[in-house]
């Protein structure tokens, strides 16, 4: 049984209003609202347990650790990774795909070398690679996609040579909404031999996922798009890789000894994690999956499957309505434009009604540039959106069409 007002009434926000309407929320791609249990989380912990982790030998200190480590179990088995040792906790998915492209180009690759990633990338997926590529002269190729927004998997497999040291894609575009078939890009990648980084900000919150199943080399996502605190996000890796790079920054946390002649590093994962962690967002963030887990991650993914083919359906029938993402699997983003009315426009208006959407290029530039356009107005739903919503975005983009006509 999925009980949205129970669900609903875990989110205070959800409950207020803008500009005297009530509050619709439809900006989850974005970042998505916190249950109570997760804000409260994060105030019990400062006024009960606050020390700093891993090097007090006072109760706090430990009680704060303990806390600290049981969060990356949770992480762990919400994941089903192998082993603690291969759960990094980063600001967010940007953060842990740098750490990656840093110490993988830096260790793993050489001037001439490749990496893949697909047309349909978030920046931070394009950028952090290019960053390497000014530094180290390697290449980016790029996977191109189809009309409706599907990976080309014939032209992937072209783009392997003798010279592709890793692919880097993401699970869920965070424009077209499309399900990437993860599986079979990681078998072709494993079949040239190439490890693969997938980028899960856009699935994490809505699909589950088996990190063992899928056998990805890293997988990466942000808390706060998955109904837990910013300022965190998780960098899981095959420990086998892991252990192959190299520290991204320097601190305390992940030395082992240090002196002016030699310094040596920590074990997995504190290699990777210099200075003070955010352990009072580690615990938040460990609240927020058991928040999901609870529902059933398996549920989510079947509610918001109805939510986006609803919301499909009544978009469509909208004069001049164009959406932007018709893949066989997609999940709960829709890019749309209407007519010639301008995103921003759009945006901005509908915000008047209480109707909160994302404008303009989704931090996706290329992909705007495939589809011909400079932006899109982007509803993306969470757990606690619901039809009778999706009907007040409806009913919001016929008044603003009807201001245009
Ligand atoms: N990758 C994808 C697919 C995203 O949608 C986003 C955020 O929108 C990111 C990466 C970056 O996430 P963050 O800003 O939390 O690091």
């Amino acid at each position: 049984m999925y009980n949205i007002s129970k669900i609903r009434g875990d989110f205070p926000i959800l409950s207020r209003t803008v500009y005297g309407k009530p509050l619709v929320y439809l900006d989850n791609g974005a970042t998505t609202q916190k249950p109570r249990c997760v804000v409260e989380s994060i105030t019990d912990e400062y006024y009960s347990v606050n020390a700093n982790v891993h090097r007090g030998v006072h109760f706090l200190s430990q009680q704060a650790t303990n806390l600290h480590e049981a969060s990356r179990e949770t992480v762990r088995k919400f994941i089903n990774a192998r082993s603690t040792s291969e759960i990094v906790f980063t600001r967010g998915t940007t953060e842990s795909i740098n750490l990656v492209a840093s110490t993988f180009a830096d260790s793993q690759m050489q001037a001439g070398d490749e990496v893949i990633v697909s047309v349909m990338e978030h920046h931070s997926n394009i950028v952090s690679w290019q960053l390497q590529a000014a530094r180290k002269g390697i290449v980016l190729k790029v996977i191109p996609m189809n009309d409706r927004g599907e990976l080309l998997l014939d032209e992937y497999e072209k783009l392997f040579s003798p010279r592709t040291r890793i692919v880097s894609v993401t699970h869920v575009s965070n424009v077209l909404g499309t399900i990437n078939p993860v599986d079979r890009l990681i078998e072709i990648a494993h079949a040239h031999g190439v490890p693969i980084l997938i980028d899960g900000a856009q699935s994490i919150p809505h699909l589950p996922v088996d990190v063992q199943a899928l056998d990805a080399d890293f997988y990466v996502f942000s808390g706060h798009k998955v109904y837990g605190p910013t300022g965190i996000g998780v960098l899981y890796g095959k420990e086998s890789w892991l252990e192959k790079l190299p520290p991204y920054q320097g601190g305390g946390e992940m030395i082992k000894n240090v002196s002016f002649e030699k310094t040596t590093f920590n074990e997995l994962p504190f290699k990777f994690e210099a200075g003070t962690p955010d352990y009072i967002g580690s615990t938040a963030l460990a609240k927020a999956l058991d928040y999901v887990s609870a529902i059933g991650m398996k549920n989510i993914e079947a509610y918001e499957h109805e939510l986006t083919v609803y919301a499909m359906q009544r978009l469509k029938e909208i004069p001049g309505m164009r959406i932007f993402g018709e893949a066989e699997q997609k999940s709960s983003v829709i890019s749309f434009l209407v007519g010639d009315i301008h995103h921003f426009d759009m945006g901005t208006l509908l915000d008047r009604l209480g109707i909160a959407v994302r404008t303009g290029h989704h931090c996706a530039e290329p992909l705007m540039h495939r589809l011909g356009i400079e932006g899109t107005v982007r509803a993306s739903f969470a757990l606690y959106n619901t039809k009778e919503e999706i009907d007040q975005l409806v009913a919001g983009i016929g008044r603003v069409a009807k201001m245009f006509l």
